[in-house]
């Protein structure tokens, strides 16, 4: 897993981002706004290339397929070796393996759209609370350009047929924690360690880290930096909607929020 390969490093920026100053929160919108990653998140992206990857190595072991991300597996040189897509992990596969099951998944029409969502009905409802109580919302995805439409298109397809009736996405790429601070969102919900420490040292937004596995593994940096986990996408919408009920004496979101996801509120990063 990525976060154990690279265990030192996120320490050391666990480390440098407790002895920097707080960072500065600009936001001025009074309701929320959140950003929301798709594959391993919403989008069954794992689901898809098991299936392809069965199809293309008969012999592979489905089970040892892992459920997440993990981005030390880029191969190097590759065109969209920032792309969580190429990122993946397929544990069972070579690398010149994992190199043939990208390119027939992206010699596929419009592979992104073939997805399924992991949790049937959870766009559906996050549309009406987003709806309901008027926040914003952002959906960010790194994934490569398929055969078809731009993988933008694409999404922006997927989402509307899963019940999302007017989604904002980008393809993006980099820090997702500068893109949070530049979109001024309160909150980041995203599969992979790596872009929850992002967001937690890069932006005044929280991350919430979607952990499908052991509750016992995630990783203990992302507690340190106040990264809360969640293991579902009910849990997760079952929060926010708490964290929108807040009354004014329960403090600010990330106050709220931190103590919705069972951390210790800090007085630093406190909100007005
Ligand atoms: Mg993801």
């Amino acid at each position: 897993m990525i976060w154990r390969r690279s265990a030192d490093k996120n320490e050391r920026r666990a480390q440098a981002h407790a002895l920097r100053p707080g960072v500065q929160d600009n936001s001025a919108h009074d309701q929320m706004r959140l950003g929301f990653d798709l594959d391993g998140t919403i989008a069954d992206l794992h689901g898809a290339l098991a299936l392809e990857a069965r199809r293309l190595f008969p012999g592979i072991d489905l089970a040892v397929l892992p459920n997440s991300a993990a981005v030390d597996d880029a191969p190097a040189g590759d065109t969209a070796a920032d792309s969580e897509a190429s990122a993946l992990s397929i544990g069972a596969l070579t690398s010149r393996q994992q190199r043939q099951l990208w390119d027939a998944v992206c010699e596929r029409e419009n592979f992104w759209e073939s997805l399924d969502e992991i949790e049937p009905g959870s766009l559906r409802r996050l549309y009406q609370m987003v709806r309901q109580h008027r926040w914003e919302l952002m959906f960010m995805t790194s994934r490569p350009e398929s055969k078809g439409d731009r993988a933008q298109l694409q999404s922006h397809r997927w989402l509307m047929k899963h019940g999302y009736e007017t989604p904002a996405v980008m393809v993006v790429h980099g820090s997702r924690g500068k893109i949070c601070s530049a979109l001024q969102l309160d909150v980041l919900v995203d599969d992979r360690p790596e872009n929850c420490l992002d967001v937690a040292i890069d932006s005044s937004a929280r991350a919430i880290l979607m952990w499908r596995g052991d509750e016992g593994k995630v990783p203990g940096s992302a507690r340190q930096l106040g990264i809360g986990s969640v293991k579902s996408m009910q849990e997760c919408l079952d929060i926010l909607e708490q964290l929108d009920r807040g009354e004014p004496d329960q403090g600010g979101v990330v106050d709220r929020l931190k103590r919705l996801l069972g951390l210790g509120t800090s007085a630093r990063r406190r909100r007005t």
